[in-house]
């Protein structure tokens, strides 16, 4: 599950992991009173307005602005809630803001310039241990970095059984070129930062930039914070914190009625039972030249309740051109899936109005072939895989 920054940016504030701090802000009457009473805790003149949606970039969109009084305050707030944010990371149609951080300015002048370095923690799939990813140069667009200086990207292993140790922290603080305050400030960032990570059970945490202020103190100015999902149970607190007007509304309902779906770009609407086979499914799809409009995983009970849901939600898409049912009858009986999509193909009547694909495979494939071919339906059944995808091809040319 991802989060706002400034949700973000409160858990690392909790686990000890200095942050630009301030307040979240839903009008630009709001954004005055934050920017107040923020002058009164920090003495900063300066605020940042940064706009609150689940997408990067918002600096070259946009959406990061400089107020240097309140009447700035007021007017730049005004302007970016309820704009439409495009990034980088965005649709063409860009992101509606409905909220904003009203933060301290951290980029204040000093004895030495600000420095801005690139810092995540996230799970290195290749050893199965996690690692901090870091490097000096900071503010970018890490996949430019990595393209282009490859040299300056550094990582920190850490050994399960041991824990991030102060060694590993030291010499992340020393490779970003650091000594004396900065470099112990580094090291306590990078240890509470680590801590946060594993004790909130994120599987992503990406700080880009982590700020060195004109007064050597290292904070997170940016806080892009992924939850495992599977863990929000132990977390209460943080499942609050789901905001679904940044989430595909079809992934929303799917969630609700308890269906893994994930909403792609292709043409071919996918129902499969299990995540293995719709990986398979969504792969065979691609190699007889379609696209899968989804991931639809519709778990061990396909009953005609279950199928109907799925079908409504596939259509949802109006991509959607054909869709292909790939259900292995093992625990769930082949005749009832088939059952199932007859019965909702009739109940949704004019909705249905795709071609659909059926292959199911596994206890009673027979008799649900059978089903399938003599219900009168526009519904073609496959036996083989390949045969499936063929088929899907067919409809669609
Ligand atoms: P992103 O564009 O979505 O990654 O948003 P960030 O939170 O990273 O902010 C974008 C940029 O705004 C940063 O890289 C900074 O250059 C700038 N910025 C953020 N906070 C401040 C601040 O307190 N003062 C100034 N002057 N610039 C800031
Ligand atoms: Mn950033």
């Amino acid at each position: 599950m991802n989060i706002h920054e400034y949700q973000g940016k409160e858990i690392l504030s909790s686990f000890g992991v200095r942050i630009q701090r301030g307040t979240v802000a839903k009008n630009a009457k709001e954004a005055v009173d934050a920017a107040k009473a923020l002058t009164e805790q920090t003495g900063t003149g300066w605020h940042v307005i940064k706009a609150q949606v689940h997408a990067g970039g918002r600096g070259k969109g946009g959406g990061v602005k400089l107020a240097k009084n309140l009447k700035e305050v007021e007017e730049i707030a005004g302007e970016i809630i309820g704009m439409n944010l495009v990034t980088p990371q965005t649709s063409a149609e860009g992101k509606k803001v409905h909220q904003v951080l009203v933060a301290e300015d951290v980029y204040y002048p000093g004895d030495s310039e600000p420095e801005e370095y690139y810092m995540s923690v996230l799970l290195n799939r290749a050893t199965g241990r996690n690692m901090i990813m870091y490097s000096t140069e900071g503010g970018m667009d890490i996949e430019t970095v990595a393209e282009e200086t490859p040299d300056l990207i550094f990582t920190e292993e850490i050994d399960p059984s041991t824990g991030l140790l102060g060694f590993q922290a030291r010499r992340i603080a020393f490779n970003l070129g650091l000594s004396g305050k900065a470099f112990k400030e580094m090291t306590k960032f990078v240890m509470s930062l680590y801590e946060a990570f594993e004790k909130s059970d994120s599987s992503l945490f990406e700080i880009n930039p982590v700020l060195k202020t004109s007064d050597d103190k290292i904070m997170a100015v940016d806080a892009k914070v992924t939850l495992d999902d599977n863990a929000l149970f132990r977390h209460k607190d943080y499942a609050e914190m789901r905001d679904v007007r940044e989430e595909n509304a079809t992934e929303v309902e799917a969630r609700e009625v308890g269906l893994n779906y994930v909403d792609l770009d292709g043409n071919v609407g996918c129902m499969v039972n299990g995540a293995g086979l719709a990986m398979a499914t969504m792969d065979l799809i691609k190699q007889a030249g379609g696209e899968p409009a989804n991931f639809l995983d519709v778990g061990g009970t396909a009953d005609a309740k279950r199928v109907e849901e799925a079908f409504r939600l596939i259509l949802k898409d109006d991509k959607v051109e054909a869709i292909l049912v790939n259900i292995f009858g093992g625990i769930v009986r082949c005749d009832r899936v088939a059952q199932g999509i007859v019965d909702a193909s009739k109940n949704m009547g004019d909705a249905m109005n795709v071609p659909i694909i059926v292959r199911l495979q596994g206890t009673n494939a027979d008799i649900a072939k059978e089903l399938i071919d003599n219900s009168g339906l526009k519904v073609y059944s496959a036996v083989q895989f390949q045969e499936a995808a063929d088929k899907v091809q067919e409809v669609l040319s």
